[in-house]
């Protein structure tokens, strides 16, 4: 998944510090981030590994970005984030689309520019008070935006949502409901997900959007894993959930172009390299293993998560 980057630790906590010449400069313009591609993988891009550089502050010379904002370290490498509209791109550097970057190495600087990416939204967003209008201030020693006229505090945005592996193990029976959505350019087969509403468990979330897309009940929601999907601001929480009575799926065409249970044979092999998503990892679980991703504790998932 996104955030697996091998032996790279992702640092999170805010770090009151000065930015050196060493360190990475993220910049987003038009949903697009500043990079260098040095390597192109193959014509599929799913599997390719295209490889691309991100900027440090030597790159820029004596023209640095400036409204720098600390971002996150990887490992020993500090990143910021260049608030500022325009940089002086150094040679060879271009902005080169989020999506695109979804495929591409080192998976450590494709997980730095997804997930500042979202931090540069959430601080554009934010320039302006939520509550009074007025322009808003950074605060200096955490991850914050602060209003100086009616102090209110915004903290980054993430919104929770779920996605669902349905599945109908009753006797000998062993099969997945997949999902295909409208209006997709990649429309892959996918499971059920929704957006956590407010005042909603995620537990809910589950049955409601289980019952709201394919028209199925569900019992005993396990969670599998969880992941950051900065793309949509986004933490996606993952369950396993057994159909619960009658399996006639009703499928919600406003939202779904198809949807239907699938045997582990009928399954394509089109999320086997799919090396970024909860969702195609998932799914390629029960490909592989069938009815035993629900023998599956979290506590065993997590040494599962480890082995692979
Ligand atoms: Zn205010």
């Amino acid at each position: 998944m996104i955030q697996e980057i091998g032996e790279h630790v992702f640092c999170n906590e805010y770090v009151v510090c000065e930015p050196a010449a060493g360190d990475y400069m993220l910049h987003y313009r038009d949903r697009g981030c500043l990079t260098r591609v040095t390597g192109a993988g193959g014509a599929d891009a799913w599997t390719a590994g295209d490889v691309f550089e991100l900027p440090r502050l030597r790159d820029f010379g004596d023209k640095a970005p400036d409204q720098l904002v600390y971002a996150f370290a990887i490992g020993e490498q500090r990143f910021w984030i260049a608030l500022c509209d325009e940089v002086c791109a150094p040679e060879g550097f271009a902005y080169e689309a989020i999506s695109w970057l979804r495929y591409a190495e080192p998976a450590e600087l494709l997980f730095a520019a997804v997930t500042g990416s979202q931090l540069d939204r959430w601080y554009r967003d934010n320039r302006f008070c939520p509550r009074c209008g007025h322009a808003t201030e950074l605060g200096p020693r955490s991850r914050e935006v602060v209003c100086p006229e009616c102090a209110k505090i915004t903290y980054p945005k993430i919104c929770p949502g779920i996605i669902c592996g349905v599945v109908d193990c009753e006797g000998e029976t062993e099969r997945i409901a997949l999902t295909r959505y409208n209006g997709r350019t990649t429309a892959l087969w996918a499971l059920v997900a929704g957006f956590t509403e407010i005042g909603e468990p995620l537990e809910d979330t589950v049955r409601r959007e289980v019952m709201e897309e394919i028209g199925l009940k569900v019992k005993n929601p396990r969670f599998y894993k969880s992941q950051p999907w900065s793309f949509s601001d986004t933490l996606l929480v993952g369950f396993w959930a057994e159909v619960d009575g009658d399996p006639t799926i009703r499928v919600d065409h406003e939202e779904l172009k198809e949807a239907r249970w699938f045997t582990r044979d009928e399954m394509t092999l089109e999320r086997a390299d799919d090396r970024v998503s909860l969702t195609g990892e998932m799914i390629e679980q029960f490909r592989l293993r069938g009815r035993e991703v629900l023998v599956v504790s979290p506590g065993a998932s997590a040494v599962l998560a480890t082995e692979q």
